[in-house]
């Protein structure tokens, strides 16, 4: 109420001749407290403005179930050519989805077209109910196009989809307040030049934040943290317009979200044919009796602090979401002291020096640094890693860097990439406290190798040689090379003993390994061998065979 009102009313008490004595001071009292009332009713609160904006808090708590189309597009920021450019557009999705909010199940009905940097088309069906899931359908590009498997999800899967669709779904989070879910209203922010009510709602996971637009009461904007390997705590933000009520619905659903995580986009889609309390089909939720879904609490909590590694998994066709745990240690061309660590789709090198070892290649995540670490301490007690050398700045192959760093590991890297590597080396990871967050004083440092040098480590008769090749897969690509062994190692550029002998490579794969090819055309380095981060180890004749059919 402003001055002009109140002076107003002041008046009306003047005229009417109710000022008179000791009754001023009664009348005025309950004047103000009117006043109050007033202002209350008209000045609805943050969250009663966010209720009402989308129908209401009893349409809200009426919300039993849901569902809808989504199209839309998926995008990589840590596949690129460099650390710098923008992310790449990994593939295009539509997504049949049902979500029985009353029960706590949810149907993902997924046509994905993977396009970068591996190519493929998928169809699956990921069903879950409670902490239990269930696939069916092909979510690998690595399985035969036309595969029709089925399996029980893993806790980590169910808890990262899960997360994800929540942070995708704001009326979730609206229903969770009205249903008296605690909230705390924070400061108002200024977003676009617009107000907006800034309100924290509890999620199973981490709470998250909902900006609500103060004029249209809309949330624009929902905001959280997540975990991620390397660079730890990430501000996730997730944006939504288009809103609109569905036919047969007072509800306002966005149409279309944007998520983003650390900055980078990563999932855009626009929604239709949404339904508010559809009559599921009987069988819409339904789960095989076998297999079922192993509950593993712990891994379903770490998975959903850092669901957006797993869903970028997915879009990326290659469905890594337990850890890699398995090692399997192979001596390359019978050298007891070179090691090819393998046993899970990423794998690494190992020599042994004196007093140390070197490896190459830290992929995927803590747990695979650790679970690579323990074989090494138990073949070689002892000896620790002096030197770790990193092929290029791709997340899969470098997740697990920070082990290395935390236990003192000299990192070799190319000098295209060292800042960045610098960076994630000193990262905060509160959500996920990893070993190097916990670390007093680690003693890691970075060696950088410019692009036209090559790095050379020489200790106890052998010898690591390092150095770039171009490739159009990325611009800081190292391979490694061990004279005394005639072994190289390379990632990505060539997938030994995985395409058949004599036959051209499919698809990127082919274009990857013809770039190796003539770089080492350019190498004076005698090569009899070639170990994988990916696949086994081919001789070189092998590697030949696949271009001279
Ligand atoms: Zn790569
Ligand atoms: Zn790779």
């Amino acid at each position: 109420m402003n001055e002009y009102h109140l002076h107003q009313v002041f008046r009306w008490i003047e005229v009417r001749g109710l000022i008179r004595g000791p009754r001023l001071a009664l009348a005025l009292m309950l004047t103000l407290c009117l006043m109050a009332i007033g202002s209350c009713s008209r000045r609805p609160d943050p969250l009663q403005k966010a209720f009402d904006a989308v129908g209401g808090r009893e349409a809200i708590l009426e919300l039993r179930g849901f569902g809808y189309e989504s199209t839309g597009d998926r995008f990589e920021p840590e596949q690129g050519p460099n650390p710098e450019a923008d992310p790449i557009r990994v593939g295009s999705f539509d997504l049949s989805l049902l979500c029985d909010v009353e029960n706590d199940r949810l149907s993902l009905d997924w046509r994905r077209q993977v396009l970068d940097p591996l190519r493929g088309a998928l169809a699956y069906k990921d069903v879950l109910d409670g902490d239990l899931g269930y696939q069916t359908g092909n979510d690998s590009v690595f399985n035969p196009p036309d595969a029709s498997l089925e399996r029980a999800l893993p806790s980590e899967r169910i808890a990262a989809v899960r997360r994800e669709f929540r942070l995708l779904n704001p009326l979730l989070y609206l229903r969770a307040a009205a249903a008296g879910s605690a909230t705390t209203l924070k400061a108002d922010e200024e977003l676009q030049a617009r107000t907006h009510h800034v309100i924290e709602v509890a999620d199973p996971v981490y709470p998250v934040e909902l900006l609500v637009d103060a004029e249209s009461g809309l949330v624009a904007k929902l905001r959280t943290l997540q975990n991620d390997h390397l660079w730890g705590d990430v501000v996730t933000e997730v944006s939504y317009g288009e809103w609109s009520s569905p036919e047969g619905s007072n509800l306002q659903f966005p149409h279309r979200v944007e998520l983003a995580v650390a900055g980078q986009v990563l999932h855009t889609a626009s929604r239709s044919s949404v339904v508010v309390n559809p009559e599921f089909a009987a069988d819409a939720f339904s789960l095989a009796e076998e297999p079922r879904t192993q509950v593993d609490p712990g891994a379903a909590e770490r998975a959903g602090l850092t669901a957006q590694y797993h869903t970028r998994w997915h879009a990326l066709g290659v469905p890594v979401d337990q850890d890699a745990t398995l090692v399997t240690a192979t001596a390359v061309g019978g050298d007891p002291e070179v090691l090819h660590l393998t046993g899970a789709f990423h794998h690494s090198l190992a020599i042994k020096l004196d007093d140390a070892i070197v490896v190459v290649e830290p992929p995927l995540n803590e747990a695979r640094s650790k679970a690579v670490l323990a074989k090494l301490e138990e073949l070689w007690p002892g000896l620790p890693v002096s030197h770790l050398i990193l092929t290029h700045h791709h997340y899969d192959h470098m997740g697990g860097i920070r082990t290395y760093a935390a236990r003192g590991a000299t990192i070799v890297t190319s000098a295209l990439n060292s800042a960045y590597v610098g960076e994630a080396l000193t990262s905060t990871h509160s959500l996920v406290p990893d070993e190097l967050a916990g670390a007093e004083s680690p003693e890691w440092e970075i060696a950088p190798v410019p692009p036209d040098e090559e790095f050379s480590l020489e200790a106890d008769g052998r010898t690591i040689k390092t150095r770039h090749v171009p490739s159009i897969h990325n611009e800081d690509m190292l391979v490694v090379y061990l004279p005394e062994s005639r072994l190289l190692f390379v990632s990505d550029l060539y997938m030994p003993a995985v395409f058949p002998v004599g036959q051209p490579m499919p698809g990127p794969f082919g274009d990857w390994s013809q770039g190796l090819r003539e770089g080492l055309a350019t190498l004076e380095w005698e090569v009899d061998w070639i170990a994988g981060g990916h696949g086994g180890v081919d001789s070189i004749a092998d590697f030949h065979s696949h271009f001279d059919s």
